[in-house]
């Protein structure tokens, strides 16, 4: 079906019934720019910075941080990308990094993205820093990572604004807009969106983490793989209260896990209002073409009915839905 996706390349991620669905790519290194172009997707939706902190053998300096981002930038041309500031610690660890060779039992759970870069000010005042210069006269978006209460974003948010303030008083050139976003990838954060939405201008649904979180079941783990269905009631059902927030705060919401690439997963999302999908860039030919054979408003009607039945088997549904308009 590879011939089939090429030929989407050109044609917009619009279901039959008129709505546009923007389709963003992850990335995280040089070697996935070309990814942009090949898919023709909206922008990335997910630039994950920690890659080049991973395969360095030392701490990137600032100008080597900034010439990445002017690369990815400079390659993005007027499409977004979404920086998400360093998620390291826990399992992504950096031998040379000091203070962080403490044996975590949980890592994922640990001391990792925000914690770590909200204790190491250092480390995310250097990150802004190449970010605000790489992005100097154009529109930034930056996203922080494993947020869990709203004083975490905002003390962040206050980091970054700290060193455009300071950029601006020595008249060096900072971005025409920031744009701040969180990513909901821990669960208690869900619960406190109204707070969070009074300063964050955007969301990012990291389904990799908060699936993990909810189901209390390492996502890396051979044999918890495929032990429960992404598409549960449970799921759907938080994620739909998320979705929900940031429409009545009018702000947009996306998500950038890989429950967003498989397309079931992904029309189950369409279904409880979700309308972004940052994915993997192989990804985008099938999502599109499931989008452009989705009656969105029909669907979105049986999934409303079906998440208001107790027990229903979802995925049957989704599958049977899907069987019926050759999606
Ligand atoms: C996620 O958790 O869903 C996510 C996109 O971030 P990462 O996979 O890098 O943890
Ligand atoms: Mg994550």
């Amino acid at each position: 079906r590879q011939a089939e996706f090429a030929k989407l390349r050109d044609l917009p991620a619009i279901t039959p019934d008129g709505a546009r669905i923007s389709l963003f790519i992850n990335a995280g290194l040089l070697v996935d720019l070309p990814g942009l172009d090949l898919t023709n997707a909206d922008g990335i939706g997910l630039f994950r910075t920690e890659f080049q902190f991973m395969v360095s053998a030392k701490l990137p300096r600032r100008q080597s941080q900034a010439r990445l981002y002017s690369q990815v930038l400079e390659a993005a041309g007027d499409r977004p990308v979404v920086f998400r500031s360093v998620d390291i610690g826990g399992d992504k660890s950096l031998p040379y990094m000091k203070g962080v060779e403490i044996e975590e039992e949980n890592p994922a759970m640990g001391w990792r993205a925000l914690r770590l870069a909200l204790e190491r000010r250092g480390l995310l005042k250097v990150q802004a820093r190449a970010l605000l210069e790489a992005a100097a006269g154009k529109d930034l978006w930056l996203m922080f990572p494993m947020v869990t209460e709203p004083w975490e974003f905002d003390a962040a948010r206050a980091v970054v604004e700290e060193q455009r303030l300071a950029m601006g008083a020595r008249d060096e050139a900072t971005p025409r807009q920031i744009r701040y976003g969180a990513m909901v990838e821990v669960p208690a954060l869900a619960f406190q969106l109204d707070a969070l939405l009074r300063t964050a201008d955007f969301l990012s649904i990291g389904t990799n983490d908060l699936i993990q979180f909810l189901f209390a079941a390492d996502r890396s783990h051979p044999n918890l793989a495929d032990r429960y269905d992404w598409v549960s009631p449970s799921i759907l059902r938080f994620l739909r209260q998320i979705i929900e927030a940031a429409a009545a705060a009018g702000k947009p919401v996306t998500s950038c896990g890989e429950m967003g690439g498989r397309p079931l997963e992904c029309l189950a999302l369409l279904g409880i209002g979700l309308e972004r999908f940052s994915i993997t860039p192989a990804a985008v030919g099938p999502i599109k073409a499931m989008v452009r054979a989705t009656p969105l408003a029909e669907l979105r009607t049986a999934m409303a009915g079906w998440l208001a039945t107790p027990g229903t088997d979802i995925r049957a549904r989704l599958l049977a839905f899907s069987g019926q308009h050759g999606i």
